[in-house]
């Protein structure tokens, strides 16, 4: 059951990420009341990979969203470093502050996170909380374009991605992508595989150089020329390179809007200057 609702034709939603521990929450508040004044249909946060029932971070930001009562926080929640007692924790500190909404994510392998044994992948994740809590938690999951780094073929990545449909995920949200063709070939063999639940595409505005490398190494998406030539033009110079990636995050929105998709998940990189820009010339076309 998915209990995000929306009155317009496309989903718009963004993600951000809460304060490193230890930094105020002052930052972050500005952030939120910034992006929520932009109505988006949700807004997610992330957690880390290796992140502990102790660390309340992205509860905290999760309860901003939730008593600004102007939007839907949804909580991201990875399982490969958590047990179930901790997963446990989690769900009831959500619940507390009437968080109902989660993306559910195995989270990176990587050296810094233990991996506890309880959970090996993301469908293990939904699968738990549908036996135990049912349809209290309204459940998304992540899917990837370019298939997920590990998997041996895309044919496999979207069998196993429809077992996180099966376990119960109403909704899905891609890694960002910036070639749409890449988009359109995984809708058409997700929809093959009877993966039948909205997918929202993921857009990641490069505004900035710094970005680049990180964005191609985690989300393995290829960058069309257009995009490179961008990059090789403007970016030695913030200000031309923020106007220029903004532009094309634009046109990226309104080609894949104009080809009926579901919604658009803006990595905002907590920055609402990018999703104020984009939002500005898109939110006309998301009514039809
Ligand atoms: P899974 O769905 O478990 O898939 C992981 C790999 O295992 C894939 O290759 C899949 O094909 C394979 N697989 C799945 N099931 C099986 C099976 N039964 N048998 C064999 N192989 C299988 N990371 C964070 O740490 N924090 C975040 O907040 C966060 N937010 C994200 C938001 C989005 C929208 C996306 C796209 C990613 C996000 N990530 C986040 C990154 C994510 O944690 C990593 O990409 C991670 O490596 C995979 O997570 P998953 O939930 O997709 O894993």
């Amino acid at each position: 059951m998915d209990t995000i609702v929306n009155n317009r034709k496309h989903y718009f939603s963004f993600e951000i990420f809460p304060p490193k521990q230890s930094t105020s929450f002052d930052n972050i508040k500005k952030v939120t009341d910034s992006l929520l004044d932009l109505s988006p249909d949700f807004i997610s946060v992330t957690y880390g990979a290796g992140g502990t029932a102790k660390d309340n971070r992205t509860v905290e930001v999760c309860r901003l969203i939730a008593e600004s009562g102007k939007s839907t926080p949804v909580a991201h929640l990875t399982c490969i470093g958590a047990t179930k007692s901790e997963i446990d924790e989690i769900l009831d500190k959500l619940t507390e502050i009437g968080v109902s909404d989660i993306l559910a994510l195995r989270g990176d392998r990587n050296p810094n996170v233990t991996h506890k044994g309880e959970f090996e992948y993301a469908s293990d994740l939904i699968y738990y909380i549908k036996s135990k809590m049912g349809d209290k938690f309204n459940i998304m999951a992540a899917c990837y374009p370019a298939g997920h780094n590990e998997s041996v073929s895309q044919k496999q990545d979207i069998i196993n991605l429809k077992r996180k449909v099966d376990a119960g995920a109403c909704r899905l949200i891609t890694q960002m992508f910036f070639d749409n063709e890449e988009f359109y070939r995984f809708r058409d063999l997700a929809d093959v595989a009877g993966i039948d639940v909205p997918i929202e595409a993921g857009i990641m505005p490069i505004t900035n150089t710094r970005q680049i490398e990180k964005v191609i190494s985690l989300s393995g998406a290829s960058m069309p020329a257009r995009l490179t030539r961008l990059i090789a033009k403007y970016g030695k110079n913030d200000n031309a390179m923020f106007d220029a990636g903004i532009s094309f995050a634009i046109q990226q929105i309104i080609e894949l809007l104009s080809n009926d998709i579901s919604g658009i998940h803006l990595y905002t990189m907590n920055n609402p200057e990018v999703a104020k820009s984009i939002y500005r010339m898109v939110k006309g076309l998301l009514e039809f």
